[in-house]
Order: structure tokens, then sequence, then C-alpha cells
């Protein structure tokens, strides 16, 4: 095996001497996986995140490269069984530029910049530069994915000189690899003066784990969660596009010189948490250097403060998503909520600047069933008008996030499930699907953060999604459980021991 590979500044000259690491990295397909590659397709993992793990840091690591390269197949097998995880949630768009990969012992946040490179009318070179941008600004460790068959192209010369000066350790791959015949392919990328190069082919598979073990050689040093018998505190993100007047309302939570002051190094290396008491309960608010400081680039404000926003709601139990009131909730706003909800978050939407709205529209009522009409599958998600200007509703954020964030947590008593299914499917059974009519047995609660029902039936498969809702609403109806995510699993029941 190659010592951990280091990222080389070229020195000049020389380099053309120094063989390609193709040979050595090939043969180990043949041996036994290594770690990384193995866990990539381990069984879905049941659990929800534990607590613990709820302010864990994930470590980022970012796809970068021309369309076309490979990047979102690449993105697809590192994540594939992670994304499995992920119940859709009618309504809500879903982002599929990231996602949860397990490479060896460690879990990072995946992201695939491809997907930010769609603009209108945006020029390829451009777009290199403002996925280097977002790497700059989001990842821990960057891989940048080069075509092989395509041959070295000048962007890739572009993106790498754009990556040279990141503090971030660059790993380039260069795809599409696909037989050992194929291995001159990656001659003329020596040309780029990046050493090792790693050969792969991310549609087989092949040369992936050895470019893993790379990325997990190069992650920073993993935080030991805290380890503690008190009720953990309530982590908190407050996330949105840039603009809407987050550090305003940041400012207003913790009043500016206190957050200065008490602002405490946090379980990543560039995220300053605050941790804050408020009627002796404890907060800490993830990630609040990012929401102040200011993005260098207007074009890419918006994109990087995308990924941003999803980076805190993976350390966060509450998400408080702030709309822009004068504004009005956006397509991207959306994204982001469904993000947050998928991933099992509580949340809250804040809408702010209510001071500018203007007065033929300031009708707060309007303003929130209209969200809910726009957007059904928030509907369960307590709203609000604030304004950070005036400090409008600003007080009563906070029972609001203990709302959301004991709904989150909350404890289900398994009489009181059974009772509500139980009336649920004698109001309305489930409907017959190819000639079976599926019986509920049992239920119970299986996890919590967020609430997870596991509910015991003769044909789980046979549960159409609609009657899932039903069985959902009916849940809610009884337990309230408003700003969480609440989950259903179907499981065949049992065999008993005879
Ligand atoms: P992206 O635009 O960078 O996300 O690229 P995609 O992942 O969409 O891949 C672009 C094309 O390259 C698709 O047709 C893929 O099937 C193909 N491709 C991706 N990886 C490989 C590979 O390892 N070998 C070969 N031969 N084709 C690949
Ligand atoms: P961020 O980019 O989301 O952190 O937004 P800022 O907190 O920097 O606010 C962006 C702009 O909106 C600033 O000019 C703020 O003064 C303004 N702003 C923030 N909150 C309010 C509000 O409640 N009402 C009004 N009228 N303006 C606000």
């Amino acid at each position: 095996m190659a010592p951990p590979p280091r990222r080389r500044r070229p020195t000049g000259g020389r380099r053309n001497r120094v063989a390609p690491p193709t040979a050595g990295a090939r043969q180990n397909n043949g041996r036994a996986a290594p770690a990384s590659r193995r866990n990539i397709n381990e069984p879905l993992n049941e659990a929800p995140l534990p607590r613990a793990e709820v302010l864990e840091a994930l470590p980022v690591v970012a796809l970068v490269g021309r369309p076309n390269t490979g990047k979102s197949t690449l993105f697809n097998r590192l994540t594939r069984s992670r994304r499995a995880l992920v119940a859709p949630t009618p309504g809500v768009t879903r982002d599929r530029n990231i996602g949860m990969a397990t490479l060896g012992e460690r879990r990072v946040l995946l992201i695939d910049t491809g997907g930010f490179e769609a603009d209108e009318g945006e020029q390829l070179a451009q777009a290199v530069r403002a996925q280097a941008l977002v790497a700059a600004d989001a990842a821990d460790v960057v891989v940048a994915v080069l075509d092989a068959r395509a041959g070295l192209n000048p962007l890739d010369r572009l993106l790498i000189e754009r990556l040279r000066p990141l503090r971030q350790p660059v790993l380039v791959a260069v795809n599409k690899v696909d037989t050992a015949k194929q291995d001159d392919l990656v001659h003329e990328f020596f040309a780029l003066g990046v050493e090792p190069l790693y050969p792969i082919s991310a549609e087989h598979g092949i040369g992936v784990g050895e470019l893993l073990d790379a990325v997990v050689a190069h992650l920073p040093d993993e935080v030991e969660a805290a380890a503690s018998e008190a009720e953990p505190p309530t982590s908190v993100a407050i996330i949105g596009r840039p603009n809407v007047g987050k550090s305003s309302l940041l400012n207003r939570l913790v009043g500016y010189e206190r957050s200065i002051v008490s602002a405490v190094p946090g379980t990543t290396r560039d995220a300053l948490d605050t941790p804050i008491t408020r009627n002796q309960r404890a907060y800490v608010l993830v990630d609040t250097a990012g929401v102040r400081r200011r993005p260098r680039v207007q074009a890419h404000i918006e994109r990087a403060s995308v990924v941003r926003a999803l980076r805190a709601i993976e350390r966060a139990e509450v998400g408080v998503l702030l709309i822009d009131g004068v504004e009005g909730m956006t397509e991207q706003d959306a994204r982001v909520a469904g993000y947050a909800w998928e991933r099992g978050r509580a949340l809250l939407l804040l809408v702010n600047k209510w001071d500018a709205v203007p007065d033929d529209r300031r009708d707060a009522k309007t303003v929130l069933d209209d969200i809910d009409h726009r957007y059904p599958s928030l509907t369960v998600v307590p709203k609000r008008v604030i304004s950070a200007r005036t400090g409008k509703g600003v007080e009563r954020i906070w029972a609001a996030i203990d709302a959301v964030a004991a709904a989150h947590r909350a404890r289900l008593p398994t009489a009181k499930v059974n009772a509500v299914l139980e009336a649920a499917t004698r109001a309305q059974e489930p409907p017959m699907v190819r000639g079976v009519r599926p019986r509920l047995f049992y239920a119970t609660q299986t996890a919590s953060a967020p609430p997870t029902i596991t509910i015991f039936c003769n044909a789980p498969e046979r549960i159409t999604p609609a009657y899932e809702r039903f069985l959902l609403n009916r849940l809610r109806d009884t337990f309230g459980l408003e700003g969480t995510p609440l989950r259903l699993k179907f499981r065949a029941r049992p065999r008993r021991a005879r």
C-alpha cells in the first residue's frame, strides 16, 4: 500500500520521472477489499442518529470537476446505502447533491458540486471557478474528478490552478479507467503536476477503495462526543438565504457582545458554535461564525450559502429557517426545508422583516397559510412572523424552539399508539393490494429524534403511500408533534419462538 498520500505543490521540473501509481493501485483489486470499500455497501443501518451524534462534526468531502467526468456516478456509489434511508417527502424537492457516506470508519457529508453548475447561461469556466469556491468554503477534503477518456482538458488545468491555493487537501481522481489496459490514459494527466493521481472507474468501482483510503487519511481528526448524562443542550442552526436576516436575528438572540465573548471553538475547525443558556435551558447555536461570515464573491453567495445551511443542519437538532418576508418563500428555501426534514431534523419557519412588508400584505395568517398552500408538506412546521430589526416576536422564538425540540424527542406510550392505530384501521381498513388486504398487528415506537414507529403487519410491502399518510395524520391528530418529522416503518410480524 502506498503511504498516505500528500498533496504536493509542484516545485518545478522533474515531475515526469515519477512513475504513475497505477500499477500498484490496480493490484489491490484482487485482494480483500479495503475497509473503505467494504463499508460502502453496509446493510441499512436502521437506527436513527444517536443523540450524541447530533452534535458530531461531520467532515465534508466535495467532488469537483467538469460536467460528465463521473462525479454523480461516484457520488451515487458512495452514498447508495445512506440515501436509501431517506424517505421522500411528498411536495418537497429533493436535493440529490448532498448525501451521507461512510468511508471506512468515518461518516462524511459528500457534496457533488456538479449539481450547482446548472445556472442558465453560466459559462463552463465560471462554473469551474464556482466549484472551487464552494469547495474552499465548505470542504474538508476536495476530490477533483477528471475524465481519462476525454483526456486532459484546459478546464481541468484551470480547476487545478484554482484548487492549488486552498488550505484543504486536494486529491485528483482520473475516472473512466475501466480496465488495466487503459492505464495509459492516465499519463497525460501528470502534466498537471499533481501526485499521486488516483485512476478509478466510478462505474465499476475499480480503484475507488484506494481513493477513499486517501480521503480518510486526510480527514480532520474526529472530535469526541461529549459524554454527559444530563439532558443534552438543544442544538439549533439558523439557516436561510443570504440577507434574510440571520446575523441580525443571531444578534438579537444572543446579544452582540455576549456572542463574541462566549463564542468557543466548536466541533469543527472552522465553525464557531455559541452555547447559550435561557431560562435554565441550554442551547448551542451551531455554526454562528458561518452566519456572520461575509462571502467574498457576490455571484456565488447563494450556492455557498446552501452548502453552509446543509452542513449546519447536519449538526443541529432544530433548524430555524429564516424567510425574507418581503420577497416571500422561494424554491431554494423550500429545498433547504425539505432537506432538513428528510434528515429528520425538527424545523421552525420564521418569516422575517415583517416590519418592511407593505401594509396591504401584512396579514400574518394569509402569508403563513399561503406557505402551507404552496408547500403542503410544511403544514406541520410551526411558522411565525418576526422582525429581527425591531425585535418583534423574537423573544417567543425560544418557546417555539423548545416545543419543536420536545416533539422531536417525544416518547409515545405504546398503549396509546396502538389505540390510535386500532381506531384508524377500524375507521378505514388498509386497501387491498394484489388481492391481499394488509393487517396491522401491533406498533411501538422504536426510535426518537425524530419519533419513529414500527408497525408489525402481515404484508408490509402492500401498505400504500396514501394509507401510510392516513396513519401518520391520525397519529399527528393525537400526539401533535408539530415541527418534527414522524416516521413509520412496516415490518413483517416476527415469528413467535415455539
Ligand atoms: P457528472 O456530470 O460529472 O456528474 O458525470 P456523470 O456521473 O453523470 O457521468 C457522465 C457519464 O460518464 C455517464 O454517461 C456515466 O455513465 C459515465 N461514466 C461515469 N463513470 C464512468 C466510468 O468509470 N467509466 C466509464 N466508462 N464511464 C463512466
Ligand atoms: P444574513 O445575510 O442572513 O445574515 O442577513 P443580515 O442579518 O446581514 O441582514 C441583511 C439585511 O437585512 C441587513 O441590511 C439587515 O439590516 C436587514 N434586516 C435584517 N432583519 C431585518 C428586519 O427584520 N427588518 C428589516 N426591515 N430589515 C432587516
